[in-house]
């Protein structure tokens, strides 16, 4: 049994029972059983039942934003965004999956074409920080190519996975297609990267577990699309709009209380405008709403857990620049944080995965590019400056997959989003995810008498 909480009240909110091997290999059986039926529904009624899906999520927006509300602790404001992406990706996929084809390649004697077949069962494993929402973003190009998945959620936050493999049943994708098992990443996620008939992991997570999800994978040699940590760059260059930067900055490294692969957590200053930088950047914190999840105004809400408190807490030594405000009692609260940092110390260079933001000077655009790129992630980031020719050359220089100029945002249903380095390899989102979850066969036809 393991118990799911609510991290803002630590209240039970359901006691759920923990999959083990023998329930993970009869869902594995069960995949296996649905994919010859599921790959052969034509392309138009796959589309179709998707899009079905994503209607029915936005049917039950409420209902499913107050659940991944409630469980991860989320600003209920946030967590409506978010389900509102979910269905999205799934009307994106529902229109991919007829523009996903092949090609005719000029060849001799004959005719050469290539087709896009799925894989088969793939196994995804999800995090706690946006259940839903990565959950989406397997899911969507996985049963958009014509596979089928066995899928494992967060111990910590199943409730939202759950409930959407309800409603794809409810949508009418068939039986066996999507299975959703909820258990330990050490008995279920591993058995999934061992499994024989398992052909795919796709999996967000830290980079540790990425690592041994590499290593199981190599015995059955499993294809796999690695989401893992970051430690993004916010740069900011002293021509820039430093208000409009300072304004959106809190968000990009406070947002989901920091428990954010993209977050933006080494916010880097060239030295001219450093003290007005952070002067701004303080004041903006300041005003963030940091209270009840459930609270229509509030911004940023608790950890997911006491442990990963005191993990946050374990980086920030002595006085910070700037500490904000946090209920007391009950709950995994932590205050937003700012430091002052340089690129050795280790609150720059390790994933914090709280509201803990490093404030770092630069000197000049080579030594911004020189720091942005000192970390063994490279996941995403940002570049604020009225130079565009100079953001371009940054944003060309800095080794991370996912780029914003005078922007935060990272994550759109259409666009590839992944990372460089450690930060992992494959793209979700986009058409680019679909590569990740078929394969290409070539087939040649000799056509001379
Ligand atoms: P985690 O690696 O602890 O767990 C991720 C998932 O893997 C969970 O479902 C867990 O049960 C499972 N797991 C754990 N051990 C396993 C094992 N031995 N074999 C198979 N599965 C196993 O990560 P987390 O704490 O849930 O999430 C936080 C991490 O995820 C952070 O490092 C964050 O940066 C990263 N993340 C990355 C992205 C991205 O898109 N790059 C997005 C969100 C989160």
């Amino acid at each position: 049994m393991s118990t799911v909480v609510n991290p803002a009240t630590e209240e039970t909110l359901a006691e759920i029972e923990s999959a083990g091997v023998e329930e993970t290999d009869a869902a594995v059986a069960r995949a296996k059983a649905a994919f010859p039926a599921w790959r052969a529904v034509s392309p138009t009624d796959r589309g179709r039942l998707l899009r079905r899906l994503a209607t029915l999520v936005e049917e039950h927006h409420e209902e499913l934003s107050r659940i991944e509300s409630r469980n991860v602790g989320k600003p209920i404001g946030g967590a409506r965004g978010e389900v509102g992406m979910v269905a999205h990706v799934f009307h994106f996929y529902a229109g991919a999956v007829d523009k996903h084809h092949g090609e005719t390649i000029p060849v001799a004697g004959g005719v050469d074409l290539t087709f896009r077949e799925p894989l088969g069962v793939v196994g995804l494993i999800t995090p706690w920080n946006f259940p839903l929402n990565i959950a989406s973003w397997k899911l969507g190009p996985a049963l958009a190519c014509g596979n089928t998945v066995v899928l494992k959620p967060a111990e910590l936050t199943p409730l939202s996975t759950m409930r959407l493999g309800e409603l794809a049943l409810e949508a009418g994708i068939p039986e066996g297609v999507v299975n959703i098992v909820v258990g330990k990443g050490s008995v279920v996620g591993q058995r999934l990267i061992e499994h024989p008939d398992v052909a795919k992991i796709g999996f967000t997570g830290s980079t540790e577990v990425g690592q041994q999800v590499m290593r199981g994978a190599a015995g059955t040699i499993k294809r796999v699309t690695l989401e893992l940590g970051g430690k993004s760059a916010n740069v900011i260059f002293a021509d820039a709009d430093l208000e409009k930067a300072a304004a959106a900055a809190p968000y990009a490294v406070f947002d989901n209380a920091g428990q954010d692969c993209c977050a933006r957590s080494r916010v880097l200053i060239e030295r001219s405008a450093y003290d007005k930088f952070a002067e701004l950047f303080v004041a903006a914190t300041r005003k963030l709403k940091v209270g009840d999840p459930e609270d229509e105004s509030s911004e940023m809400g608790p950890l997911i857990s006491a442990a990963h408190r005191e993990t946050v807490a374990s980086f920030v030594n002595g006085e910070p620049l700037f500490r904000g405000d946090a209920p007391a009692g009950k709950g995994f609260w932590y205050p937003a944080t700012i430091v002052e940092a340089t690129t050795d110390d280790r609150v720059a260079r390790e994933e914090v995965f709280g509201p803990v933001a490093a404030l770092i000077p630069f000197e000049d655009e080579a030594d911004a590019v020189r720091i942005a790129n000192a970390s063994q992630y490279g996941l995403s980031g940002s570049i604020w400056t009225r130079d565009g020719a100079r953001a371009f050359r940054v944003a060309r220089a800095i080794d991370t997959g996912v780029l914003s100029i005078n922007s935060n945002s990272s994550v759109r249903p259409s666009t590839p989003f992944g990372g460089f380095k450690q930060s992992g390899f494959g793209r979700e989102l986009g058409m680019h995810a679909l590569a990740g979850y078929s394969e290409v066969k070539n087939v040649y036809y000799a056509t001379e008498g």
